[in-house]
């Protein structure tokens, strides 16, 4: 016999841990099948978030930003220390205890909240119909009115460098080197690229970025895709931009290394490197997903096809998270997972899919939301822009990370507040500022008639809305 449920959800990922949760919250009997497993064979819930995303990626960033400012800026402030030295085993073991104590955590929050935890790998096999296949081969079926798919994405792989998990790695691979490679190739000037770039380099790689377009970070406007590009580099990210690889060889033999071909504006290139990362971009992982029979719409690129509540075209079947189109990007999948339980409910949740925050977790971090200057200009709005740079703001340079810049875009006719663009310490809980006042539909005048706090970075947010109007009180405004 079928175990029942109201809800049952495939995947335990950001989109699929918060929208079991949720349902469970709401009074629905709810079960969340995870096929990951730990080293010892029981399941960790959590996904590509917890376990190889954002988390770990960020327990890295922080060590390694605190290594960098060590060596390269206790200095300005008075402060003599060594060299200092990195124990790479030691920042791996501080990351994995941060990545467990979060994934234990989703596995707590499932009791209190009585979703049911089931180890396996799910498959759709028609509405409201779910198999469970579990690591030794045993199977279950599952019964449930609704069944939400959130089964994630997967590093995506170019076939010039493909993975060995030794040379040339993903970035799971990347959250996972033993030693500080002396030579560090990276493919792909995108977000992972960056960060783990940045992880590297600030540990002693030397850092080379291979990316094909000739654009660096085209979500940003030029302006400040420009001023990031010169702030990374000058960390010491060597960043090729319209480098296209075109293959790659290995050499296992005493000095192991991997030589990758490229062509770029200047010719044909090789670089040799002692480890590769490839960070391409990511796929959904909707293969095996779903029972053909079941008759589940997916697009060409593997992507689960939904409306804009995410409802697939199977009744009483959803899809949240990577897996559906829209950015990679955990809040979204949360976002997404919310708006299901609630609308189960009766309630109209809905996801505001043109605010949703981007940030790239370098230092200084790189954070965006709604429409810039270049896309203003081609949707044919007119607008004004205020800018502000953190070298002006006393508590930037009391902390001595003058670095970047807040850009507000606004829309002339109504004042609107139309998108943000923070390069700066904190980048995303400045974004977050605004935000939060775009959610309001906020006008330039309304953050300009706030008060903030003094000294405070968000003071760089206020100024850069006074701007707007030519009042910024601590630069000399533009004549408008
Ligand atoms: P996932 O997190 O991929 O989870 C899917 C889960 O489903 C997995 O646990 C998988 O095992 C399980 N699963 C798959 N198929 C089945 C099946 N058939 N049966 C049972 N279980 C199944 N995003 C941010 O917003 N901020 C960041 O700072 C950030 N940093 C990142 C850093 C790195 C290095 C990477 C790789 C990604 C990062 N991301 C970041 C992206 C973020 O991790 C993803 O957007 C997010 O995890 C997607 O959530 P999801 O729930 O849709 O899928
Ligand atoms: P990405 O899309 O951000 O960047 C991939 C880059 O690789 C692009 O610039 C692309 O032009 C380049 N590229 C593609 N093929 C190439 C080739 N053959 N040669 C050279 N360059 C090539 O993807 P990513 O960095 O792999 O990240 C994957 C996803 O994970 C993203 O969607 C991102 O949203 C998410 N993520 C988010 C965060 C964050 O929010 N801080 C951090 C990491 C990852």
């Amino acid at each position: 016999m079928s175990r029942q449920f109201d809800v049952v959800v495939i995947g335990s990922g950001p989109a699929g841990y918060v929208a079991a949760i949720r349902c469970a919250q709401l009074g629905f009997n709810t079960a969340c099948v995870e096929k990951w497993l730990s080293d010892s064979n029981k399941p960790v819930y959590g996904g590509t978030c917890l376990n190889v995303g954002c988390i770990p990626s960020k327990a890295l960033l922080d060590t390694s930003h605190k290594f960098y400012e060590m060596q390269r800026h206790f200095a300005d402030h008075g402060i003599s220390a060594e060299q200092g030295s990195i124990d790479v085993a030691a920042m791996m073991g501080r990351k994995n205890k941060v990545v467990e104590q979060l994934t234990k955590g989703v596995a707590g929050l499932f009791r209190s909240n009585k979703v049911t935890g089931i180890s396996g790998a799910g498959a759709l096999l028609g509405k409201g119909r779910v198999r469970v296949t579990s690591a030794d081969g045993s199977e279950e079926e599952l019964s449930a009115a609704t069944v939400i798919l959130a089964s994630g994405s997967e590093p995506s792989t170019i076939p010039p460098t493909p993975i060995d998990h030794e040379l040339i790695v993903d970035s799971t691979g990347a959250l996972e080197f033993d030693a500080v490679p002396e030579r560090l190739g990276v493919i792909g000037a995108g977000v992972i690229g960056l960060e783990l770039g940045s992880v590297w380099s600030r540990l002693g790689s030397q850092v080379t970025i291979l990316e094909a377009l000739d654009d660096f970070l085209p979500a940003l406007d030029r302006q400040m895709a420009r001023e990031s590009l010169k702030i990374l580099s000058r960390q010491g990210l060597d960043i090729k931009l319209g480098a296209k690889v075109t293959g790659s060889r290995t050499s296992k033999g005493k000095k192991k290394t991997v030589t990758v071909s490229y062509e770029s504006g200047e010719g044909a290139g090789e670089a040799v490197f002692d480890k590769l990362i490839v960070a391409v971009g990511r796929r959904p992982v909707s293969d095996g997903l779903a029972d053909p029979a079941a008759g589940l719409a997916i697009d060409e690129r593997g992507f689960v096809e939904v409306d804009e509540y995410c409802a697939t075209n199977i009744p009483g079947v959803y899809a949240v998270g990577d897996l559906v189109r829209g950015p990679m990007l955990a809040h979204k999948g949360m976002e997404e997972g919310v708006m299901v339980a609630e609308r189960l409910k009766g309630k109209k949740t809905q996801v505001n899919y043109e605010l949703v925050p981007s940030v790239i977790y370098t230092h200084p971090e790189i954070a965006w939301a709604g429409k810039n200057e270049d896309e203003l200009k081609q949707a044919g709005v007119e607008y004004s822009t205020g800018s502000f740079s953190f070298a002006a703001s006393g508590r930037a340079l009391a902390a001595n990370d003058t670095d970047g810049l807040v850009k507000l875009t606004v829309e002339k006719a109504t004042d609107r507040i139309a998108g943000c663009q923070v390069i700066g310490a904190s980048a995303a809980d400045l974004l977050q500022q605004i935000v939060i006042a775009m959610e309001f539909g906020a006008s330039a005048e309304d953050i300009a008639l706030t008060m903030f706090p003094h000294p405070a970075l968000s003071e760089v947010v206020h100024e850069s809305a006074l701007a707007v109007h030519g009042h910024a009180i601590h630069k000399a405004n533009r004549k408008r």
